[in-house]
């Protein structure tokens, strides 16, 4: 398996530190409103990576954080005259709400900032003993950048060509610095916002070293892969390495991921340019499984343009394998035949190659536009080699085959019974009354329609008959 890493800007062989384990850290999002689109794109694309991974048979450990302290939540709650913690505690079950929607399975843990406050005190603590910080008059710590001479080794930067891009940037405050190219780790309280005691101020942190203090705490000094959207690679991943690397002597993370932007119009969307849709916004229009098959239509490496027109495709194209696993269910359920015959077992054979293929897409680099082609293919092998002939068990096997791929990539395309036994009859009602009335067009799409949730009609001399699949 290979894997694109921002820091050697190669793919590279995956080696995990621990045979048959993966340590996954992949930032999570700042909850001070409902998440964006953009937002969903790493969720979507980073749970992809671990279905993937467990699917080789590798045990993953997924961190995500959310960032539970920063000004944009004190902000929010100053507007409101709520607490930080309401805000927060608001948008993070909000989010869970959202990720279940897109089939983003819970991270093995979901740590929160604010609760790993001793962490990185004592992290801080140690940066401080070890001179990589230092305090300064008013009790903000401040990271001693070029005391860490691999500074700008992921983002690929230079640390005079930052110095001149930092110079100009000197904002009123920041003079007590040692070196403009300095971060904060740890910074006064204003009025009104919530703190901390520490030994230096009252106070709270600086958003990077919270990943790194809990990175170290779920999953050790030493991590295979960091993940996040790359507008995080600079300064904040950057900053984690120094932070991390300064602290614990050793290398941080082998692999760093970044998936690229999801824009609108060309632009990044982002909630301060205003520019953005809710995943509750596209929820109101579309079933979150299409945006999901948005979002792994293309190489997660690849800007990806939000529009209209390329939901409506995404719509269809998802909507395609559904309607393949369904009719597969109802040919597994109802034909007369019951074990494949020696051709269906030739074909199965056959099929197994778009399994092959299947993840020779995803071990290049996730590449989930190529393997959703894959399943395609094979939706199209299956609707053009089966039909009223065959036998029980070919069918079942083409449809357990292409729900096994769609799940790795996290799509549900199996539609469960939702509905409830009454909506059924008065559906079957109305059917009958279709087919009375010549109606066959309705009659057809009713029986399309039940079938969809999973129900069967079985027209019989008693009567119509129906089960659920
Ligand atoms: P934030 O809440 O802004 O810290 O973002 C949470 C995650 O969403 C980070 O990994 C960001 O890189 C990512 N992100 C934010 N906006 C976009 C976007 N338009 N496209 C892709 N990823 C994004
Ligand atoms: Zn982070």
């Amino acid at each position: 398996m290979k894997i694109y890493n921002t820091l050697s800007k190669r793919k590279e062989e995956f080696v995990p530190i621990e045979e048959g384990k993966v340590r996954m850290y992949v930032c999570g999002p700042t909850v001070y409103n409902l998440i964006h689109i953009g937002n969903a794109r790493p969720m979507i694309v980073f749970d992809t990576v671990r279905r993937y991974m467990e699917h080789k048979g590798y045990q993953v450990n997924y961190v995500s954080n959310f960032t539970d302290v920063d000004d944009k939540i004190i902000k929010k709650a100053a507007e409101e005259g709520v607490d930080a913690s309401v805000i927060s505690a608001r948008y993070i079950e909000e989010c869970k709400k959202d990720m279940a929607a897109l089939n983003v399975r819970p991270a093995t843990t979901h740590p929160l900032a604010t609760n790993e406050i001793d962490g990185m005190l004592e992290m801080i603590g140690t940066l401080i003993q070890k001179e990589y910080a230092y305090p300064a008059e008013d009790g903000t710590v401040y990271f001693r950048t070029r005391r860490f001479p691999e500074y700008g080794k992921l983002s690929h930067k230079n640390l005079d060509d930052l110095q001149g891009g930092s110079r100009s940037l000197l904002v009123s405050g920041e003079e007590q610095k040692e070196d403009s190219l300095d971060f904060v780790l740890w910074k006064p309280k204003k009025e009104g916002e919530p703190y901390w005691e520490s030994p230096w101020c009252k106070g709270r942190p600086g958003w990077h070293i919270e990943c790194s203090v809990m990175s170290r705490k779920y999953l050790g000094e030493q991590i295979d892969i960091h993940a996040g959207g790359e507008d995080l690679v600079f300064p904040h991943h950057e900053n984690e390495i120094a932070q991390s690397e300064a602290a614990n002597g050793k290398n941080f993370a082998n692999y760093w991921m970044h998936n690229a932007f999801l824009n609108i119009d060309n632009r990044k969307m982002s909630k301060s340019a205003g520019n953005f849709f809710t995943v509750r916004d596209i929820s109101e229009k579309y079933d979150l499984q299409v945006l999901r098959f948005f979002m792994l239509s293309a190489h997660y490496r690849s800007p990806l343009n939000f529009s209209a027109d390329l939901m409506e495709a995404a719509k269809n194209g998802y909507e395609r394998i559904v309607t393949g696993v369904s009719n597969l269910d109802y040919l597994a359920q109802n034909v007369g035949r019951s074990e494949a015959d020696e051709q269906e077992k030739a074909l199965l054979v056959q099929a197994e190659a778009f399994i092959t293929r299947f993840d020779e897409a995803m071990d290049d680099d996730f590449n989930t536009a190529d393997a959703i082609s894959v399943i395609f293919e094979l939706v199209k092998f299956a609707n053009t080699n089966t039909g009223e002939n065959s036998s029980r068990e070919f069918a079942g096997k083409l449809a357990e085959e292409i729900v096994r791929l769609s799940d790795i990539c996290g799509l549900l395309v199996r539609k469960q019974a939702q509905i409830l036994d009454e909506e059924i009859e008065n559906l079957i009602e109305e059917r009958k009354q279709a087919r009375k009335a010549k109606d066959f067009a309705r009659a057809d799409a009713i029986r399309s329609e039940l079938l969809e949730k999973g129900i069967v009609l079985e027209d019989t001399r008693e009567g119509v008959k129906w089960k659920r699949i």
